[in-house]
């Protein structure tokens, strides 16, 4: 492994609170980690102490093995993608991309062209060169502003919940185009968003933020079926606390009849039901008065509001959460 960016310990302290507070964490060469938490959490002031826009109150940052303290934001190798673009309006596309190059690097004219060229061609946006902002879509603006982080070859592109501003569905095309770029431009990328969604789906590993402390760090995967916390828990999904045992909606199985050996399961009444496309998800309610959701496959099976039910679940897929609070 080949670490591109550490940070250790790292605080920013207002004179309120802390936005983050001693935060410890290592990216891999070539690695997309997504930094996820809700809304308040310190996630840009995280991207902003590693960018050079804010100093920290204490802790290190090291890029590539090196501190970066005291370094100006031009002089670290890592590019911002920000939240709202940041394209400058009165400048083509093309003129974009460049100028963070003509600022950055001592270039001729030519190899600026042919470097933008390639960056506009790596997003697709060749042959849109010589448009403003304002002349072409959301969805291209987005795209603009990866090819001007990109054009300068960073270390680490930060990328400040560059989606957000996207419709869903551009969005959810955007998200798989951003991962294949990644793949192919192989750049560590530290994606930050409050969209636990498009954190699973596009990270290979990632961190749980909570109020300027991390949780969890680790693949989707173990976060998810892993969680150390219960606001782990809860943030990655739906969490049904049933009888002493945290278990997933999905997880949950309905029946009327009484279930096979070895399954866990309990009594409960059907209190609703919604059709959510794929799948139906079922409102129940436990003997002890608890409410327990299930998803379930969309089969045709309907349950009655007041039904008495079976409501089950595998014992493997019960969450063991060490930190209930
Ligand atoms: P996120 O990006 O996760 O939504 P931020 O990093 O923007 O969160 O903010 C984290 C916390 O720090 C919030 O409580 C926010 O109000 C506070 N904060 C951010 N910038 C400043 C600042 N310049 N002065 C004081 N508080 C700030
Ligand atoms: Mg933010």
């Amino acid at each position: 492994m080949n670490t591109v960016l550490e940070l250790r310990a790292l605080t920013k302290r207002y004179p309120t609170h802390s936005a983050v507070d001693g935060i410890s964490l290592a990216i891999e060469q070539g690695e997309f980690f997504a930094l996820v938490g809700p809304s308040g959490c310190g996630k840009t002031t995280t991207l902003r102490l590693i960018g050079g826009f804010e100093e920290p109150t204490s802790g290190e940052i090291y890029l590539a093995g090196r501190p970066v303290a005291g370094t100006r934001p031009y002089q670290r190798d890592v590019s911002t993608v920000f939240q709202n673009y940041a394209l400058f309006p009165h400048l083509t596309v093309a003129q974009n991309v460049a100028f963070g190059l003509e600022r950055r690097k001592h270039l001729t004219r030519h190899e600026i062209r042919a470097k933008v060229d390639q960056a506009l061609a790596l997003v697709q946006l060749s042959g849109k060169e010589a448009r403003r902002p304002d002349q072409i879509s959301g969805g291209e603006r987005q795209r603009a502003a990866l090819a001007r982080s990109l054009v300068l070859e960073p270390k680490v592109l930060l990328l400040d919940e560059p989606l957000s501003a996207l419709d869903p569905k551009l969005r959810k095309q955007m998200r798989s185009e951003l991962k294949s770029l990644q793949r192919r431009v192989g750049i560590a990328f530290l994606f930050i968003t409050h969209d636990q969604e498009e954190a699973l789906s596009l990270a290979d590993r990632m961190a749980v933020m909570n109020r300027g402390v991390l949780e969890q760090v680790g693949t989707s995967r173990e976060l998810y079926q892993q969680p150390r916390s219960r606001f782990v828990a809860e943030f990655l999904g739906g969490v049904n606390w049933v009888n002493g045992a945290a278990v997933r909606p999905e997880a949950v199985r309905l029946s009327r009849e009484q279930p096979a050996n070895g399954a866990h399961f309990l009594a409960a009444t059907v209190e609703g039901s919604t059709f959510l496309g794929n799948f139906l998800q079922v409102e129940t309610r436990l003997a002890n008065g608890v409410l327990c959701t299930a998803q379930i496959a969309q089969n045709g099976y309907e349950f009655a509001r007041g039904e008495c039910v079976h409501v089950w679940w595998n014992p493997a897929d019960e969450l063991r959460i060490a930190d209930r609070d």
